[in-house]
C-alpha cells in the first residue's frame, strides 16, 4: 500500500502539461493522453484509429483461407507463421509483395466496403457484371477484360513445364510462395515452385492493376477497354521483366550476398525457356536469347 502511494505521488509530481498529438495516432499503440487535452472530436478520431476490429477479422479469415488452400494443394497444413513468412519472400518483386500483403489484410476497398458509405454505394458493384464486387470476383470471376485471359496465359506458360496447374483461389494467391512441387518420386523441386510463385503472383497483381485502371482510371468506359492482345502482352512483359531481373541478380559483383546463384536461375527458368532441353551455355548472359520467351504472333491476327 505504501509503495502504491509512493508510486502515485511520483506519478503526480512528474506530470507536466503536455499536448498529445492525436492526429498521428496509428493503430493500437496509441500513446497515453491527458484527459484535459481531449476534445470530443479528438477522442472520436483516436477511437476510430483504435478500431481495427473488422480489418483484423478480415486478416484472420484470409490467413485461414490461405492455410486451407495450401492444405488442399500440398496435402499438409502450413502454420500461420509460414503464411506470414512466405509473404516476405524476396523471390517476389516489391510491388507484388505489397499487393499480397494488402490482399491478406483486406486493405483494397472493394464491394461491401462501399455499401456503408452514403452516396458511394454504387462503387460496391462490378459494373460490367452487375454483381457485388469482391476480391474473389475480381481475381477469378469477372467477365470484364483481364482475369480469364491472364490466367489462361499463366497456365499456358506453366504448361511448358509439363506439370499440372494447381487449383488457384484467393488463398492460393496469398500463399503462392508455399506451394510445393514434387517430382514423380515425391522429391520437392524448388526451382519449379519458385517459377510457379512468380507466375501466380504476377498474374494476380496484373489482374488487379488492370481492374483498377478500368474502374478508377477509365471510369468503366468500354471504349477504353484493352484488347486481348494488349492484355496478353502486359502479362508477357511482366514475366519477361522478372526473367530479366533474375538474370541481372546473378551478378555477385553487383549484388554481393543478395545475388542469386545461377543454379537457382536455371532451375527456375530453363523448363519454360527451353522446354525441349538443350539450354545453351550461359544463356543468361546472352541478351539475344532472352528477347522474348514467346514466338512472334502471326501477322493479321491482332485481335
Ligand atoms: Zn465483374
Amino acid at each position: 500500500m505504501k509503495r502504491t502511494e509512493q508510486l502515485a505521488k511520483a506519478a503526480i509530481s512528474s506530470l507536466r502539461p503536455s499536448r498529445t498529438d492525436l492526429e498521428n495516432i496509428d493503430g493500437p499503440d496509441a500513446p497515453g493522453i491527458r484527459l484535459t487535452d481531449v476534445t470530443q472530436g479528438s477522442a472520436y478520431r483516436a477511437f476510430l484509429a483504435l478500431q481495427n476490429v473488422p480489418e483484423r477479422q478480415g486478416t484472420i479469415i484470409n490467413v485461414g483461407r490461405t492455410r486451407a488452400a495450401l492444405a488442399e494443394i500440398n496435402g499438409v497444413w502450413p502454420s500461420t507463421r509460414d503464411v506470414w513468412d512466405a509473404l516476405r519472400s524476396l523471390d517476389l518483386s516489391r510491388p507484388v509483395r505489397e499487393f499480397l500483403w494488402r490482399l491478406t489484410h483486406n486493405v483494397p476497398k472493394v464491394g461491401k466496403y462501399w455499401l456503408n458509405i452514403s452516396n458511394y454505394e454504387h462503387r460496391s458493384e462490378c459494373q460490367p457484371c452487375e454483381v457485388l464486387e469482391s476480391m474473389d470476383h475480381i481475381l477469378f470471376e469477372c467477365d470484364a477484360e483481364g482475369q480469364g485471359l491472364i490466367w489462361q496465359e499463366a497456365k499456358d506458360l506453366w504448361s511448358r513445364t509439363g506439370r499440372p496447374w494447381p487449383e488457384v483461389s484467393l488463398g492460393a494467391v496469398i500463399g503462392c510462395g508455399l506451394i510445393v512441387i514434387r517430382d514423380e518420386r515425391g522429391k520437392a523441386i524448388p526451382g519449379a515452385a519458385r517459377l510457379l510463385k512468380i507466375i501466380i503472383s504476377e498474374a494476380a497483381f496484373l489482374i488487379w492493376k488492370i481492374r483498377c485502371e478500368r474502374v478508377i482510371g477509365n471510369g468503366n468506359d468500354p471504349e477504353k477497354a484493352l484488347s486481348e492482345v494488349e492484355i496478353s502482352n502486359r502479362f508477357r512483359a511482366a514475366i519477361q521483366k522478372r526473367l530479366k531481373i533474375d538474370t541481372m541478380l546473378t551478378s555477385k559483383r553487383k549484388f554481393k550476398q543478395r545475388a542469386i546463384p545461377t543454379k537457382i536461375l536455371r532451375a527456375t527458368w530453363e523448363d519454360v525457356l527451353f522446354p525441349n532441353g538443350g539450354a545453351p551455355e550461359r544463356w543468361w548472359s546472352r541478351p539475344e536469347l532472352l528477347v522474348s520467351m514467346w514466338p512472334p504472333r502471326p501477322r493479321g491476327r491482332e485481335r
